[in-house]
């Protein structure tokens, strides 16, 4: 990927040298962004929801499913033997990726949503009890809350909420007030796909451990959007899913420290994730097979393996920096429309706008956007709490990828004034 250098003018008005990212060299490596929709050029603004996949990774999918597919860790055949050192070898990308010690930490799952199910079961049943207390926050994506609600209705442990300010920020007080000896787990997200949100999640986690209290990031929406460490968060388990980040559906990761993985128990018994079965016993596999029942994904992660390679080409710090420059571009723009609330304005945020227009239903909102071939999401995105938090039935969302530019935020901008115009 090619980055060109060029010496812009700083906010303070000082002259300095940044990396810039040669946007249109990377939008031309998505193919889908050449479409026509509705007859207009498609702006897409919903990237939170999933992201579009870039040639290379389009092209491993190809040559994966062409040349290379068979199933893996069961044969001595070539392709069987092919399919398995790639697919091990996009382990060891997502190893590094997160920075993890050890590949054996990461488990491939079908999303976020399995990982965080995979350790409600291996860790939450096998270790909360009837009492004890786990910790959520008001920010969390149904994902990070349905599982936890479960576990707690079968043992009867209790949920504790976190609650956040009117701009979408943790109170970090109230956090510290939750803990008690019956603590036993939180489960926290990164970044807020709702408000956009950067939760402080080191200090957190670090607060946690202060009180012998495991850590689960939900990292959704963080993966594609800051460069991670998990050694340096010190997480205990960490969850992404491929498809936000130029991968395909169908694969998501579990990162966990490998001596939890050891002490938990399998989240679903099959083929690969055993050494022997007998009628009377099974002996279960290592990690991370031990958490792998039956035939993975394995194109789908493959395909992640070259999604990281790509992202890495061009350098998840540029991107960082490049994504915040759209967000503060797109938040003064909207910011200055009179009838548009910003809901979500915490200080640290991450690549999504969630505005409400005064009068108009957000599904309206969506509907007109689309006929200019804008495509945002509206709804309560998977997180009703936080909905209820802002007096809202839905928002309207914007989010951003490293291939959206300011000329598709002028759009979206214009779109707005056009729902505007017609509804109010
Ligand atoms: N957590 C967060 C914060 C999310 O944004 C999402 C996806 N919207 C999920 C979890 C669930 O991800 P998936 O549907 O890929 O399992």
């Amino acid at each position: 990927m090619k980055i060109e250098r060029m010496a812009v003018e700083g906010m303070n008005g000082e002259r300095k040298d940044i990396d810039r990212m040669n946007i249109e060299r990377i939008r031309a490596d998505f193919p889908i962004l050449n479409l026509q929709v509705s007859g207009k050029p498609l702006v897409y603004l919903d990237n939170a929801a999933s992201s579009q996949m870039p040639q290379p990774v389009i092209d491993r999918i190809v040559r994966y499913q062409s040349q290379e597919h068979a199933n893996i860790h069961r044969a001595v055949h070539h392709l069987s033997e092919l399919a398995t050192k790639e697919f091990e070898a996009a382990r060891i990308k997502v190893q590094h990726f997160l920075k993890a010690k050890e590949s054996r930490e990461i488990i491939f799952t079908r999303g976020t949503t399995e990982a965080i199910n995979l350790v409600m079961h291996g860790y939450g049943r096998a270790f909360i009890g009837k009492g004890d207390e786990i910790i959520l926050s008001a920010l969390e994506h149904h994902s990070n809350i349905v599982p936890w609600q479960m576990l707690a209705q079968e043992k009867g442990a209790v949920l504790r909420v976190i609650p956040m300010n009117d701009a979408g920020e943790l109170l970090i007080d109230e956090f510290e007030a939750l803990f008690n000896s019956k603590t036993k787990f939180l489960a926290l997200s990164h970044v807020s796909n709702a408000l956009g949100t950067v939760n402080p999640v080191k200090e957190m986690i670090a607060y946690a451990h202060h009180h012998g209290v495991p850590v689960l990031i939900d990292g959704a929406q963080a993966a594609p959007h800051l460069s991670l460490d998990v050694r340096d968060l010190d997480c205990d388990f960490y969850a992404f899913s491929g498809h936000k980040l130029c991968g395909p559906t169908g694969i998501g990761v579990l990162y966990g420290k490998a001596q939890l993985l050891e002490k938990m128990q399998p989240y679903q018994g099959g083929g690969d994730m055993i050494l022997s079965v007998t009628f009377e016993r099974t002996t279960y596999n290592v990690i991370p097979y031990k958490f792998e029942a039956g035939t993975p994904p394995i194109m789908a992660a493959i395909a992640l393996g070259a999604a990281i390679d790509y992202l890495n080409g061009i350098g998840l710090s540029k991107i960082e920096a490049y994504e915040k420059e759209l967000l503060d571009y797109a938040t003064e723009r909207v910011s200055a429309l009179a009838g548009v609330r910003i809901i979500g304005t915490a200080r640290k945020k991450a690549a999504v706008l969630s505005f409400e227009i005064k009068g108009v239903h957000p599904h309206d909102v969506g509907t007109i956007l689309n006929e200019d071939g804008i495509a945002i999401r509206t709804g309560h995105h998977c997180a009703q709490p936080v909905m209820q938090r802002f007096k809202v039935p839905a928002t309207a969302r914007a989010s951003f990828a490293f291939y959206n530019t300011k000329e598709e935020i002028d759009k979206l901008v214009d779109g707005i004034r056009k729902v505007q115009r017609m509804f109010i």
